[in-house]
């Protein structure tokens, strides 16, 4: 029977499989040269730090909303290429077991294994968190001049801007930086590709939720290069809650928005003094309502409930 669970999977560990990777919340296994496996936990991080408990069902919930996305945006996209293979966990049991595919059951990727550009692709609609911030003391938004005038969650009047930043080494905050210092970077060969496609990804994706009353307020790609073809590929998570800002349509301007994603916790740590401490455990009223937020973006993006989807991967 398909259904989701109700205890949250903070770790997930693959014997089978050789670890390359463990993030925030994903852990990136190898299943072979060409592909690997993403699987998605349900730890969460507000501030930097990640919380002792994790959100029953928000791993699923991101997977099935990048898989989701990635088939919208080649819809609206034709051109694009992306990174995911399968959303089937590999065979059990002959390459992992079948407890090890029970545990992955719609929660994880196949994807081909890429070398991703070491910059965060991020796009934004509308003047927020740490652009507000740096506008407000110097009129710029990563180093972009902005008109006056301005206001806390203002849409850019000019259209959506690219806002690239540094891909931290884990621990450490990613720094914004301006297109020029991402061109740097990435190199003159890919800078203009990733900036155009991403700005059209976040049209098309903003175009896509607002039909659905959610704004797009800013998101964060990463992409990666095809080294046989020279294709630039979309990668990673896609235009989930944990990379973007959902906000309720419209927008009141002027005034922080609700957010469809961490505002239970955030203001649970703010409001007893543990922001950005380690360690920090949340009360079951907290996890309830930000599982049911997280739920609710979900199938108010995709039409449908966590539980159809999983059903239709069975
Ligand atoms: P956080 O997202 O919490 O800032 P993180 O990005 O380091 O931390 P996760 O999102 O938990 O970690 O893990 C995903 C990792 O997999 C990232 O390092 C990402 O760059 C990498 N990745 C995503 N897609 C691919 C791919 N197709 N090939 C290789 N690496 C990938
Ligand atoms: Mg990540």
């Amino acid at each position: 029977m398909a259904s989701s669970s109700s205890s949250a999977v903070t770790s997930i560990s693959l014997p089978s499989l050789p670890l390359v990777a463990t993030g925030k919340v994903r852990e990136l296994y190898r299943i072979s040269d060409s592909t690997l496996l993403m699987a998605v936990t349900d730890r969460i991080s507000a501030f930097d730090v990640v919380l002792d408990t994790g959100i029953p069902d928000k791993g699923a919930i991101l997977c099935q909303i990048s898989a989701h996305w990635f088939r919208v945006l080649s819809d609206k996209v034709p051109e694009l290429k992306h990174h995911l293979v399968s959303l089937q966990p590999p065979a059990s049991p002959e390459v992992i077991t079948r407890d090890e595919a029970s545990v992955l059951r719609g929660r994880c990727l196949q994807v081909r294994s890429l070398k991703i550009f070491p910059i965060e692709v991020i796009v934004r609609g509308y003047i927020t968190g740490s652009a507000w911030a740096e506008y407000q003391k110097t009129g710029t938004v990563h180093g972009l001049p902005q008109p006056e005038g301005l206001k806390c969650c203002s849409r850019f009047p000019g259209g959506p801007i690219y806002t690239p930043s540094t891909k931290a080494p884990a621990g450490e905050s990613d720094v914004n930086i301006s297109p020029a210092e991402a061109r740097a970077i990435v190199g003159s060969t890919y800078a203009d590709r990733i900036e155009s496609l991403a700005l059209r990804l976040y049209s098309a994706a903003h175009e896509y939720a607002l039909e659905r009353g959610i704004i797009l307020a800013d998101t964060k790609f990463e992409f990666g290069l095809d080294e046989d073809t020279g294709d630039i590929v979309l990668a990673d998570e896609v235009l989930t809650p944990d990379s973007s800002r959902f906000w309720p349509a419209p927008v009141r301007e002027g005034e922080e928005q609700p957010s469809f994603d961490k505002q239970f916790v955030r203001k649970y740590l703010i409001d007893n003094g543990l922001k950005g401490k380690e360690g920090v455990s949340l009360p079951d009223d907290v996890v309830r309502e930000t599982t049911s937020k997280y739920r609710e973006v979900f199938e108010r993006l995709t039409g449908r409930s966590l539980d159809q989807a999983l059903a239709a991967l069975d």
